[in-house]
């Protein structure tokens, strides 16, 4: 960790600093969780920092809030570099990377309306095959419609 990284963790008194975000996804990251600058917590963001091992990142930092995992689970569709640090008391108690999984479950629906995971009645759970990452591309497991990050992001933002 540099020195820069350092001050920016250590600002923080209790929360999260989302770091190794890729460079210009800080924004995509937020909508995921949800924050609009409206709920009143304080929260930081830094854009395109240098990074030794991405070349630029990103970074988040909430003041005042965990995320759940299955937070965690949906920044690994748009960040997967990411580093999740939990903040309590000015020092970071928990590390976790992020991991984007080959298969995805749940998280997003299919967007073909005909999909058996759109039926009205016994709809069957949604299930993805991550068939790119970068950009990162899906396919339904049971109709092989394609899924676009940007449906995947707008999918999540509006979640
Ligand atoms: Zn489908």
């Amino acid at each position: 960790m540099n020195a820069e990284d350092k001050l920016v963790v250590r600002r923080i008194s209790n929360g999260t600093v989302i770091d190794h975000i890729p460079a210009g996804r800080a924004l995509r990251v937020l909508g995921i969780l949800g924050i609009t600058g409206d709920e009143g917590y304080t929260v930081a963001l830094v854009m395109n920092v240098h990074s030794g091992k991405l070349g630029k990142k990103d970074i988040v930092k909430v003041e005042g809030r965990e995320l759940s995992k299955e937070e965690v689970d949906k920044i690994a569709l748009v960040a997967p570099t990411a580093t999740i640090n939990i903040v309590r008391d000015y020092e970071v108690v928990e590390k976790r990377r992020v991991e984007l999984p080959g298969m995805i479950e749940g998280i997003v629906r299919c967007v073909n309306p005909k999909c058996v995971t759109n039926a009205p009645r016994e709809a069957a759970k949604p299930r993805f095959r991550v068939i790119s990452r970068e950009p990162l591309k899906l396919v339904c497991e049971y109709c092989s419609e394609y899924l676009s990050e940007d449906e995947i992001i707008a999918q999540l933002a509006g979640s």
